[in-house]
């Protein structure tokens, strides 16, 4: 599991997050949410163990992460990033990249790693993009590779950095739907994302982040009861009937509004 301890990170000696204090438990799907800006990516990559620490810790199962060799810390934490220059190779090999943290010099993949690698596309429900080159895929179809690649590293903890960009609804709710089957599966998923109501109907706990403090955390509902999701984005928010499980409409204030506590 991993936990931060007073955590505090930035970029050139400017504080970005400041003493963030969180755990993320097998099981759990916690959602980090905030305005632009609020320091949502600072804290997954420095939770990631890609952004160093300015002061505080991050512990990985009750040891300083910064204590696990590389190899180690990936069979431990996948990591998936909001962008990155897509990769000229077919989608099967990109995937199979999941599986670095296994290998041992020079890589040699094994049949468990190309079924892994496989059973990973499937998941994602991009099968039929194995052979594609991955420079050639719409954005959505990118997410979906990377997504799988991120699955095959089959690590305890995932991060994923809004993971949703460039999905329609429909695939929207089929990576909400894969992010809920691994916390079946036993893992702690940690995603950033705006759509306050995929994160409201999907995390079992929500981080808000704001000026880069850790300003409220809980239970959706409580979000939404306390008044903090309100106050953190100035917006007014009502809960709507739906039978599909509680859903949300917002807007804005007006001027004049005494909506928020
Ligand atoms: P969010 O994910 O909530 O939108 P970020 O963590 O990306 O916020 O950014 C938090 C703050 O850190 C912002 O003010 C942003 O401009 C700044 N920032 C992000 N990345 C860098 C960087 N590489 N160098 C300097 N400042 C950065």
């Amino acid at each position: 599991m991993i936990e931060l301890k007073n955590l505090c990170a930035g970029y050139g000696g400017e504080f970005k997050i400041r003493d963030i204090t969180a755990a993320f438990p097998s099981g759990e799907l916690t959602v980090l949410i905030g305005p632009n800006g609020s320091g949502k990516t600072t804290l997954l990559r420095a939770a990631a163990g890609l952004l160093r620490p300015s002061s505080g810790a991050v512990l990985l199962d009750g040891l300083p992460l910064k204590s696990f060799p590389a190899r180690r810390a990936a069979q431990k934490i996948a990591f998936l990033p909001q962008s990155r220059v897509p990769a000229q190779l077919p989608a099967e090999r990109l995937v199979l990249h999941g599986r670095f943290p296994y290998l041992s010099c020079p890589r040699r993949y094994r049949p468990e790693d190309r079924e892994i690698a496989r059973r990973a596309l499937e998941q994602t429900g991009a099968l039929e993009l194995a052979t594609k080159s991955v420079a050639s895929l719409s954005g959505g179809e990118r997410q979906k590779v990377y997504l799988a690649m991120a699955i095959a590293q089959d690590a305890d903890t995932v991060f994923l950095d809004e993971p949703t960009t460039y999905l329609d609804i429909h695939h929207q709710l089929e990576l909400m739907a894969c992010a809920g089957r691994m916390k079946e599966q036993g893992k702690a998923v940690v995603m950033v994302l705006h759509d306050l109501n995929l994160a409201l109907r999907w995390a079992d706990r929500v981080l808000l982040l704001q000026n880069g403090l850790l300003c409220a955390c809980g239970a959706p509902e409580e979000m939404v009861r306390s008044g903090a999701l309100s106050r953190a984005f100035g917006v007014r928010v009502e809960e709507l009937s739906s039978s599909f499980g509680p859903w949300y409409g917002f807007d804005t204030l007006c001027p004049d509004s005494h909506d928020v506590p």
